[in-house]
Formats: C-alpha cells, structure tokens, sequence
C-alpha cells in the first residue's frame, strides 16, 4: 500500500495564526532585526517551559517555534510575548513584515538601516496583498550571505555597492542605501501587476521564469560568500542547534552569554562571545558529522509524520563518509530539505523507510523495506551502492 499523499499549505504559522501539530500549537516568533536580547531570550525560554513542551524549532527562515502549546494557553502565551515585544498587535502587519536580515549586522550598518526601514514600510503597507510566504532578504554586507536562502526579493551588498535583485533573476538593479527599501517594495508591487500572485500563492522565482527580469535590470548579481560554520566570527560565537531544535534550558543557558541572533543555517550567533561551554544540543565544531544531516520533526511532533525521524538521523549521523548529506523525512514532503540529497530516508509507513539516492524524499526508491533497526544494524547500507 503506497503512503498517503502530504498535505500541502500555502500560508506560514505565525504567532497569532498558529499551526496545530502533533504535539500541540507551533507559535513563531518573528523577533525584529532577527535578535533576542539576553532578557527576551531567557524569557522565551522560560514561556517555552511553562507553555510548551520546552522544545524551539529554528526555521529555514531564522524564526523560532515553540512547540506543544495547549490551545487554552495560547492567549496568555501571546500576552507575555507582545509585552516582551515579540509579537505584533496585528497579524497582517506581522506576516508583511517578513524580511531575512544577514545575521552579521552591526548596529547602524546599512543591513540594519535598510531592515528598519523596510520593516517600517511594510508596517504600513496595509494595501500590499502578498502570498503568505513571500519574503525579503537584506544582505547588505560586502558580500552576500543568504543567497542559498529562500527569498523573493533580495538586497545584497557588492563590495561598496548595493544591488536590488528580484529572485531568480541572473540580473540586478543598483540601488543606494537610501531608495534600497522603496525599490523593494516597488519591486514587489512589479510582482502583484505581473500577476505573480493567485489565490495567496505563487513567489517571485516562478514569476521570473515566466517572464524574466524587470526591464531596468540589467547589473551583475553580487557573487556570494561561502556558508558560514560553527565557530567563531567578527560578530560573536556561532553555535549550532542539533537538527535544527533547541530546549528551553539549552536556551535559557545561552541567554546567560549574551543576546542572540537567529540564522537560517540551524544556528544562532552568540553576540560578542568567545567561548561557549558544551551544552546539551548545541554542536560547536564545524566537523560534527549531524551537520551533514536534515531531518524534519517526524511523529510525534507532526500530524502527517509516518514515523519518528531524530532518533534515527542521530544515531545514522556518526556513520556517514565525510561529504556525503543524509535526509530522514516523517513522509514524502521533504520539509526539512526540499532539494535531492545524497541518501535521502522516507517514512512510509511506522518504522518503515524508503532509500532514495541522489533525490527527493517523494523520487522513486532504491529500496523500500528499511526499517530503524535494520538501518542502526548496518548503517553500511546509507553508503554502499546497492
Ligand atoms: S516532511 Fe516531516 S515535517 Fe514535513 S509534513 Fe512530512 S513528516 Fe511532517
């Protein structure tokens, strides 16, 4: 019998629209410029225990879940957030405010000049009906660092340019740091008037595809910086987050350095530390082999998981060659990595997976009749060509 097909949505999970999930509502917290001072942080942590199941989930677009919320509590969960200033009054404005911001900004910088502005801009723009999931990337440093992050419309530093990009484009718009965000949100009205919108759907890249670039594009695109890894930087301590969750003590922990800002890369940066003690969850080496693994939250966290994903990933990660990337995904979504992987684990059924080489979580398998057992007992069978 195949596995039933995933559920597709169209929006995102916000604050004050939650998602309902295995165990319980999954709030997001969109935390302004990307940051959590070490008062918010230790905050959330400590909501996170007392309102959830003391697990946080740092999205691919550098937003934090708390998960296990019972219905009865959200409101008062949403209370202490917007006091904390978390949380927006209004949700529309909230869901428009969707902007990436590199997470080596300083302060005063033109990354975070442009973010407030935009953010500002957005704010208002209560006329500007775009699709739930469209989103702007502000990645003005001197090289861009969210390139491989999704985003329909980015703002990316050249050296001591600045360059305004439409997703999917090969060809951008020089801007000023001045009419950076104007042109942003001009460029995402150019994608309402192309009808890149139906129904709440549809995102910038597809759009482009269709019909290419705004006429006025016509500059080279900023050549990207390589991904960053644990370790230190210029702006703090980059730690990362197994799997890409964290638990509320872990948090509280890390709160007690410094502020934090989230990234899209399943890592937080720790501003201005330099050590950071081992705490449980937190990978602080570049070389650690759950690096190379993306795993979604499987059963029994996700309503439509067919199995548990984590144990497993964790206990398949010490066995991978150097190089090779593992995806374990609760059903043939593929949430945690969209794209082909090296060997990709799909749950079809409980305790039953599918072995896909160089694809999707939903391509054709390798093989169909894994279970957890028998890949813990011969975890040879991720890397041999059989
Ligand atoms: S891929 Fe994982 S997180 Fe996504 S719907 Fe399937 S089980 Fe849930």
């Amino acid at each position: 019998m195949s596995a039933p097909a995933p559920k597709v949505y169209g929006w995102c999970p916000g604050a004050l629209r939650p998602m309902m999930s295995g165990d319980g509502l999954v709030v997001r917290i969109r935390a302004p410029m990307g940051r959590l001072s070490p008062e918010q942080a230790g905050a959330v942590a400590e909501l996170s225990a007392r309102y959830g199941n003391g697990l946080l989930d740092l999205s691919a677009r550098a937003n934090l879940q708390m998960r296990g919320i019972q219905e009865s509590d959200h409101p008062n969960l949403i209370a202490a957030l917007q006091d904390l200033g978390l949380v927006e009054a209004d949700a529309n404005a909230e869901a428009r405010r969707n902007i990436l911001l590199t997470p080596f900004w300083r302060s005063g910088d033109r990354s975070h000049q442009i973010a407030q502005r935009l953010a500002a801009l957005l704010s208002d723009a209560t006329t500007l009906d775009l699709p739930g999931k469209f989103g702007f990337a502000v990645d003005a440093g001197e090289a861009p660092v969210l390139q491989a992050t999704a985003a329909d419309i980015r703002i990316e530093g050249d050296g001591d340019r600045l360059m305004l990009r439409a997703d999917g484009a090969d060809v951008a718009l020089e801007v000023t740091e001045t009419e950076a965000a104007t042109q942003a949100l001009a460029l995402a009205r150019w994608f309402l008037e192309q009808g890149g919108a139906s129904e709440g759907r549809g995102r910038m890249h597809a759009l482009i595809s269709r019909r290419g670039a705004p006429d006025t594009h016509g500059a080279d695109v900023a050549k990207g910086a390589p991904l960053p890894a644990p370790g230190l930087t210029r702006n703090g301590a980059l730690v990362a987050l197994e799997f890409g969750q964290i638990h509320a003590t872990t948090l509280a922990a890390l709160a007690k350095h410094s502020a934090l800002r989230l990234t899209p890369w399943r890592m937080m940066l720790v501003e201005d530390a330099q050590d950071i003690a081992p705490l449980p969850g937190l990978i602080l080496g570049a070389t650690d082999p759950r690096l190379q693994v993306s795993v979604c939250t499987g059963a029994p966290g996700c309503l439509q998981a067919l199995s548990q994903t984590r144990d497993l990933a964790r206990d398949l990660a010490p066995h991978l060659q150097a190089g090779t990337h593992l995806h374990v995904s609760g059903c043939a979504k593929g949430c945690a990595h969209p794209q082909p992987a090296d060997v990709t684990l799909t749950a079809t059924g409980t305790d039953r997976f599918d072995l896909i080489r160089k694809g999707r979580a939903s391509d054709a398998p390798l093989r169909s009749d894994l279970t957890a057992r028998t890949l813990r007992a011969a975890p040879h069978i991720l890397t041999k060509d059989t």
